[in-house]
């Protein structure tokens, strides 16, 4: 149907003054009258309401918003004049509806040329915005008779539409025209770029990404990280490259509306089925188990870190402390370890399956890396770009090769993965992101292989500041072992055979995921019990750390609540138990046998974590024994070769520690050369 421009905006204003919802309040006429006091400029209006009021309008205004929507802007302006003149006059120009909810979310993929020109709803997530810049909508000229004509502009084009002749009769200019700036009528204009959510992009594509024009009040109502839907009218712009053809048009959206989508999990849906399925899971004997064994059922064995990665999906409560400051709830872990110990593998299964999961490589994928960056456009905008952790707020960032982060990046992780914000101040643009988000991270040995023999400091290239964010830092070791090598093949082979897995995992994936999402909800409480564990066990760490060390900090204390309140929120507990805390007790410990083992000794050194070079003083005193066993009784010479051999026949030192220990012992004169390669002991 075809109505007059007039006859349209009638419409509306019918629609405004009398659309009445299901209290029978005239909904839109109140919100109308309440513009001044909020001072707001929008009528968000729910495009159901107009569907329901008159179907062909609905339909025809997303057929054709430019239209359309001007009627509509036109007609609440008439509405408001009615209630507040005053205020009608102040905001005039700038008075926008705004439709939310239209039926059809489309995908990101899914915006080709037949949405040209049309109204759509689509969901992204922000990876970019700009700073803000007036853009110019009605541009004041004047001619050289100083006559003043005005030309309105539309869209962001970079060329300014000029007047083909001065308006005032009489004059005839038509060529020397000034732009009269002070006249001119600017708007806020911003640019964002959306990006579909790892969520909803299909498996092994690229994420499509949209320019979003965001102007008037919707400028800075969205910043990078946050995930919106946005009503916007899809529009071809002229691509004014040097070399393009000009038939070559690139696309953008022009935001009418746009609203945060649930920013926590929490506002997924659980059906009550579902609700049932898993309070049946957590009343079974042996739930955490089962558990366990269904995470990255692709994966033999690893029952440890599926154990850690499971902790970490569910994490713990951030808790905000009344002087404005808080306390991380986010559980961060690390896994080091050889090539082909199925890092990688468990990395993307958790990306997977954790509510907010994203995946990225320690480089990152764009030039905000993992934290965020400000950076310049063509067309000489800054903007403001999310990274990983950024993207990742309030979920899961797995992030393989971290070890090959970049430099900006090993800066400024100190603060995400402390005070769980990134912040950024460059170009004019100063932001503080969120990034509440847990790291799961991947790194490869130096030397290709991890090396027992050195401390973790010189085996990941990593800086202590950073090692010691982690809650928990695990070492995988490829180690030959028939038996086990055996299994894990037949592993593998079976999951080629079958396409499916072995054993098949207790809890489903899907179920996996709902679970994962329903136990974050929890808050459970902390009890005297599981403190009392806790801090006698953390006590105990600190008396046998000596005083010189700073290995053992309250970090650990801190890692061991959240990963006790983890494993209750897992079990749907109320409470977190004595066993909760006995259990992130045993994560450390286990921990400590990969990563804290003195060699020499083969026990346990908390020492060795980041300050003693492995095994120093165990290395010493054995070469120390060494020596005197092959002098004897009867202080013989000893050969140089001779120790060497001995020593490694220990099997706990490399031939470059037992060569370095003996130079040691001859440089600082605890044994002298008597002969050309025989020594004795000063
Ligand atoms: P990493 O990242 O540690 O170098 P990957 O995750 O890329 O290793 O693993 C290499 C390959 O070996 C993958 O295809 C993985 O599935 C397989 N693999 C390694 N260990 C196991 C295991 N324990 N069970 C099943 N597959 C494994
Ligand atoms: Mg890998």
């Amino acid at each position: 149907m075809e109505y007059s421009e007039a006859k349209v905006k009638d419409f509306f204003v019918d629609f405004l003054k009398g659309y009445t919802d299901e209290r029978n309040e005239l909904k839109y006429r109140i919100q109308i009258s309440q513009l001044p006091a909020k001072a707001t400029r929008s009528v968000i209006v729910d495009y159901g309401d107009l569907e329901e009021f008159d179907t062909d309008l609905a339909t025809s205004l997303v057929k054709d918003p430019d239209l359309y929507l001007k009627s509509f802007d036109d007609a609440a302006i008439e509405s408001l004049k009615i209630e507040n003149p005053v205020y009608a006059e102040k905001v005039s120009k700038e008075l926008h509806v705004r439709l939310r909810e239209l039926p059809d979310r489309i995908s990101l993929r899914a915006v080709t040329k037949d949405q040209l020109n049309t109204l759509i709803l689509v969901a992204g997530m922000v990876t970019r915005t700009s700073e803000l810049r007036p853009l110019a909508v009605n541009a004041a000229f004047r001619c050289s008779n100083h006559h003043l004509t005005y030309v309105e502009q539309s869209g962001v084009s970079s060329t300014l539409k000029r007047p083909i002749k001065c308006e005032t009769e009489g004059c005839g200019e038509t060529r020397n025209f000034e732009l009269d700036e002070k006249r001119t009528e600017f708007i806020d204009f911003q640019v964002i770029k959306i990006q579909e959510m790892p969520e909803e992009l299909p498996p092994g594509q690229l994420p499509q990404s949209f320019d979003v024009s965001m102007t008037s009040d919707l400028v800075n109502t969205a910043r990078p990280g946050d995930r919106i839907v946005l009503t916007g009218i899809v529009k071809a712009e002229s691509e004014s490259i040097s070399g393009v053809s000009r038939k070559l048009f690139s696309t953008r959206i022009e935001a009418n509306f746009a609203e945060q989508i649930g920013k926590r999990p929490e506002e997924q849906e659980i059906s009550r089925e579902e609700e049932g399925a898993i309070k049946a899971i957590a009343a079974l004997p042996g739930a955490y188990d089962r558990l366990v064994t269904s995470v990255a059922p692709a994966i033999f064995g690893h029952e440890l870190h599926k154990e850690a990665a499971l902790l970490l999906m569910v994490g713990s409560p951030q808790k905000n402390l009344p002087d404005g400051s808080t306390l991380r709830g986010d559980v961060n872990i690390l896994l080091v370890g050889d090539p082909g110990t199925a890092k990688s593998e468990l990395l993307k299964y958790v990306a997977r399956v954790a509510p907010r999961g994203l995946y990225t490589s320690g480089r990152g994928s764009t030039a905000a890396g993992l934290t965020a960056a400000v950076v310049k456009e063509k067309n000489g905008m800054m903007m403001l770009e999310a990274g990983a952790t950024v993207l990742a707020d309030l979920g899961v960032a797995a992030i393989d090769e971290f070890d090959k982060m970049r430099d900006e990046d090993r800066s400024a992780l100190h603060e995400v993965m402390e005070q769980q914000t990134a912040s950024v101040a460059k170009g004019g643009i100063i932001a503080t992101l969120n990034a509440r988000t847990s790291i799961l991270a991947a790194a490869n040995p130096v030397d290709g292989k991890y090396d027992p023999y050195k401390n973790i400091l010189d085996n990941v290239n990593l800086p202590i500041p950073l090692l010691t964010r982690f809650d928990l830092i695990f070492i995988l070791r490829d180690e030959a072992d028939p038996a086990q090598d055996e299994t894990v093949a037949r592993h593998i082979l079976d999951m080629r055979a079958k396409s499916s897995f072995p054993t098949a995992p207790p809890v489903d994936f899907e179920l996996l995921k709902k679970y994962i999402i329903y136990a974050k909800k929890l808050d459970p409480e902390f009890t005297d019990e599981a403190s009392t564990r806790l801090s006698s066990y953390y006590i105990k760490l600190r008396r046998e750390a000596s005083p010189e060390q700073i290995s053992v900090t309250p970090r650990w204390l801190e890692a061991m609540i959240r990963l006790s309140i983890a494993r209750a929120r897992l079990l749907l507990h109320p409470r977190v138990t004595e066993d909760d805390a006995l259990h992130s007790i045993n994560l450390v410990e286990r921990m400590l046998h990969t990563v804290a083992i003195d060699q020499a000794t083969k026990k346990v050194d908390v020492g060795v974590l980041y300050n003693r070079p492995v095994s120093e003083k165990g290395l010493r005193e054995a070469a120390l024994d060494t020596f005197k066993k092959l002098s004897g009784e009867t202080k013989q010479p000893v050969e140089d070769k001779a120790f060497y051999e001995e020593m490694e026949k220990t099997g706990s030192f490399s031939r470059d520690q037992i060569e370095k220990v003996f130079q040691d012992m001859w440089k600082s004169g605890v044994i002298f050369e008597v002969r050309a390669h025989f020594f004795k002991k000063a």
